[in-house]
């Protein structure tokens, strides 16, 4: 047990290998998801002049300091369309939301606390101090810094840069990850399957898994456990920023991942986790080239991928790499006792009726089994050598997406 690597030191190894990649300008339109690579700053002053907050009317305070108050209306202010006069002593301006103040005027009475009589308006409730004003820049001003790199875009930024008038943004390049599945028994799926042949699970699952954590799957198919075959592909991927493969890098026989790219000069970090399911793990660089060594078994790849490639897709875009949030759930069946290896068991997720994220195991475990997986909303994440724990007990979990 002594030679396993707890999880969080091989995620540092990783991460402290990778340098985040080059940048590029994209549109608004094909910025969501992207990392922010420069620091966002604001072209233009949100609001961009004391506005509105209100439907109402634009007054000075002082006249209406006493109410019930008879102003005259001298205009209107709407949004796009502000008015040119300036509210003088007992006058009032109509005015509706997102609208400029107009000059003399400092606040706004609420519709609702006026009735309007002919050209004027009597005022029943007094206001206070700047009322329903929003003040210049109130949000932010030009040449603010309002988003700061790095940060992974959501829709609500995206609606944010477009508001400091920038139609484009730099954001990280997408890693270019290739995904090559190995094993004598590996079949792309749609062909036949003939006896002693499986389909590959992996090539197609990891490739969606780096399209949806921000990469660029390149998918490489299969080759054989056959040294030359992977060195060919693996010497080949030159444009690559990161190599991933799937299979062969257990102890078997037929295992030939880790001895196949030593003989060409891999400079191993890690080969086995302290972790269950996906113990082999294999990471290093052949010459320049970072490789992932992935277990076959597909739930153990996946989980792999989940608690690795993403830190580094994260990385390799300027992120910390940081681990997968853990959120607390509450069991919904006993757990046995764990081991000294970190374990991940699949789990569904529901909801008490006081809103508890409840967490339930899978009653099999079997790590061979995709459709499991595939079926489960979290990982239960098992410290080593954690206690049998009860119905109830508060367990860490990972969401999975
Ligand atoms: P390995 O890590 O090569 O020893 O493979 C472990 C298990 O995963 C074996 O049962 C393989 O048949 C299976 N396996 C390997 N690669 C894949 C793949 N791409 N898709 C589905 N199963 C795989
Ligand atoms: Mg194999």
């Amino acid at each position: 047990m002594a030679s396993l690597l707890p999880i969080p030191d091989a995620r540092k190894l990783i991460i402290d290998d990778l340098a985040p990649l080059g940048t590029e300008r994209v549109k608004l339109a094909q910025a969501l998801g992207r990392v922010l690579a420069a620091d966002a700053v604001a072209a233009v002053s949100h609001p961009p002049a004391d506005v509105s907050a209100m439907d109402g009317y634009a007054v000075r305070a002082a006249d209406v300091a006493r109410t019930p108050q008879r102003l005259n209306v001298t205009g209107e202010s709407a949004a796009g369309h502000p008015s040119p006069k300036t509210v003088g002593a007992g006058e009032a301006i109509r005015i509706f939301t997102g609208a400029h103040m107009p000059k003399g005027a400092d606040c706004v009475i609420l519709q609702e606390d006026t009735t309007p009589e002919d050209s004027a308006v009597v005022v029943k409730e007094g206001p206070k101090a700047k009322q329903h004003v929003r003040p210049a820049g109130q949000d932010f001003r030009t040449g603010d810094v309002v988003l700061k790199a790095p940060r992974k875009l959501t829709a609500r930024d995206i609606g944010l840069l477009a508001a400091m008038n920038l139609p484009e943004v730099i954001v990280a390049r997408r890693p270019k990850i290739g995904v090559l599945s190995t094993g004598d028994e590996i079949v792309l799926p749609g062909g036949n399957v003939s006896e002693g042949q499986i389909v590959s699970a992996n090539g197609p699952g990891l490739c969606a898994f780096v399209t949806a954590h921000g990469g660029e799957a390149v998918e490489l198919g299969v080759v054989k456990d056959d040294p030359g075959a992977l060195l060919a592909v693996a010497e080949r991927a030159r444009d690559l920023d990161m190599l991933v493969t799937s299979g062969g890098v257990s102890v078997g026989d037929y295992d030939v991942v880790k001895g196949a790219l030593a003989s060409a000069g891999f400079k191993v970090r890690f080969h086995k986790i302290a972790m269950r399911p996906g113990k082999p793990l294999l990471y290093g660089r052949l010459k320049s080239l970072p490789i992932l060594g992935l277990p076959g078994n597909p739930v153990s790849a996946m989980v792999c991928a989940v608690l690795f490639l993403s830190s580094a897709i994260d990385r390799l875009q300027g992120l910390a790499g940081d681990a997968p949030t853990l959120t607390a759930a509450r069991l919904g069946t006993p757990l046995a006792a764990n081991d000294g290896r970190t374990d991940h068991l699949r789990a569904t997720l529901s909801r008490d009726a006081e809103g508890w994220l409840i967490a339930t195991p899978l009653v099999k475990q079997d790590s061979g089994m995709v459709s499991s997986l595939a079926r489960a909303d979290a990982l239960i994440v098992r410290a080593p050598h954690a206690a049998a724990a009860s119905a109830g007990d508060v367990v860490s979990v990972i969401e999975l997406h």
